[in-house]
């Protein structure tokens, strides 16, 4: 069950909602979006409906949710969500490139590659300063130089930054530097880790677990609604499958799908999804046709002595094609591309 609470709604209004809500054996998580403020309640859904929760002051409406993921679905909000990065809106109308090196190495690689994206029509930039590999032997990531890097090059170029962040004992500090948190696919069901960047005030883009169904996605982003941050974005990644001739499987229908089913804005990594810089353009095509609201995409300057993903990672020569796709798509779906917010 989720109370919403009117535009007029005082600070006194929410508390006393909580504590009846409290006082009925219940637990409430209060959310603040941008418009409003919506109250999720666990407990004994009968004792919260003897409680006429309608009749108190500030209170707009009482939705019964049929969904598990309550904060989050459409049920329960309907219009789709635009959620703001630094200013740069990711949601309905728009299509918001984001790019940049997979991993943070040094300040000229990173500066290198979002002027690189900048020139193909960026207006985030993405880098890693906390790798999650699969191998501990491989390169994890300058950590919080990392960050200092990303913090120098957004200074330089102005675009707002998207990096990961993989221990819930980091969210502080990488959220002190970043104006989005990652949540990589491997991390989609660390709990402990969604609730913490639920409470790190900056927006989160959580990608879909790779062996993740929608269901479990968006199960994983009420974590984060839960404790008070609806500003999430869902990034669709790619799948484990049996095919073995791609990284992974790009699941192209979840977005629709997800977009459905939650008001989420809803973005597409074609670069991890199928692993190979051959497959980034088509699949940034499907991506844009599908009516996703969004691509995060790698690019590095010299990606055949990148630390991390080199394969994947668009070069120079592939911007020009890039920048036409992300211009002249979006139209064709009624979107345009996004504009920088300051340059
Ligand atoms: C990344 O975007 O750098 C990344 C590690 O992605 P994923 O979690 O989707 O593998
Ligand atoms: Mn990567």
């Amino acid at each position: 069950m989720v109370v919403v609470m009117g535009p007029g709604a005082t600070e006194g209004d929410i508390v006393a909602v909580v504590s009846q809500v409290e006082t009925a054996g219940g637990e409430a998580f209060v959310s603040r979006g941008i418009n409003r403020t919506i109250i999720g309640l666990v407990g004994d859904l009968q004792q919260f409906g003897a409680l006429n929760l309608r009749g108190l002051r500030g209170v707009h409406d009482v939705i019964r949710i049929s969904v598990p993921y309550k904060l989050v679905s459409r049920e329960n909000h309907p219009e789709r969500s635009v959620v703001r990065v630094g200013g740069v809106p990711i949601g309905p109308g728009t299509m918001t490139l984001i790019a940049g090196p997979c991993a943070v190495e040094t300040p000229e690689q990173t500066l290198a590659a979002a002027q690189m994206a900048q020139a193909a029509g960026a207006t985030l930039l993405r880098g890693g300063a906390y790798k999650p590999r699969t191998s501990p032997y491989a390169f994890q990531g300058l950590g919080e130089a990392g960050l200092k890097i990303l913090a120098e090059v957004r200074e330089e170029t102005g675009l707002p930054i998207v990096t990961e962040v993989v221990d819930a004992r980091d969210v502080d500090l990488v959220a002190s530097y970043a104006d989005m948190l990652q949540v990589g696919t491997r991390n989609t069901q660390n709990f402990a880790l969604l609730q913490a960047v639920g409470q790190a005030g900056k927006p989160v883009m959580l990608k879909r677990g790779m062996n993740g169904t929608i269901e479990e996605w968006l199960m994983s982003a009420e974590y984060i609604a839960q404790r008070g941050n609806l500003d999430i974005v869902l990034c669709e990644r790619g799948i484990r499958t049996f095919e073995t001739a791609t990284r992974n499987t790009l699941d192209i229908s979840a977005v629709p799908v997800a977009q459905r089913l939650s008001h989420l804005p809803v973005i597409v990594d074609p670069s991890h999804s199928g692993g190979r810089r051959d497959l980034v353009l088509p699949l940034t095509r499907a991506a844009i046709a599908v009516g996703a609201d969004g691509v995060i995409i790698d690019v590095h300057p010299h990606p055949e002595s990148a630390l991390c993903d080199g394969p994947q990672a668009l070069v120079d020569g592939d911007l020009r094609e890039l920048a036409k796709v992300v211009r002249d798509l979006p139209p064709l779906v009624d979107r345009v591309l996004t504009q920088p917010v300051r340059v």
